[in-house]
């Protein structure tokens, strides 16, 4: 089992969930945050951090799209374990729903 992260994180990108992480396992794109699903614990403290509800255990319906992408991204996106500034305009897209047409596969700059 592991945590995956689903669209929601798209354009949001809070980041309240990296400093929680023991294992430091997210990893940053151009706009949203993938788990590594082999190095993650299953230790379930970076559920409740997010405020959009975007990080989810793999075992809920309906993730094998996100847990393949978590895993295929995770190998290619630099490591995040610091909290930085949301993108300007997250407040715009929380809760907006259907955001995998705004995926983006190019990295972040990760710290
Ligand atoms: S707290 Fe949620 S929305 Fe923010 S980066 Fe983490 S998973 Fe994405
Ligand atoms: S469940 Fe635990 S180990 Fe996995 S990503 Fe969240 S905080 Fe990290």
């Amino acid at each position: 089992m592991t945590y995956v992260v689903n669209d929601s994180c798209i354009r949001c990108k809070f980041m309240d969930c990296v400093e929680v992480c023991p294992v430091d396992c997210f990893y940053e794109g151009e706009n949203m945050l993938v788990i590594h699903p082999d190095e993650c614990i299953d230790c379930g403290v970076c559920e409740p951090e997010c405020p959009v509800e975007a990080i989810k255990p793999d075992t809920d319906p309906g993730l094998e799209k996100w847990l393949s992408l978590n895993a295929e991204y995770a190998k290619v996106w630099p490591n995040i374990t610091a909290k930085k500034e949301p993108p300007a305009d997250h407040k715009e897209w929380e809760g907006v729903e259907g955001k995998e047409q705004y995926f983006s596969p190019e990295p972040g700059t990760g710290n």
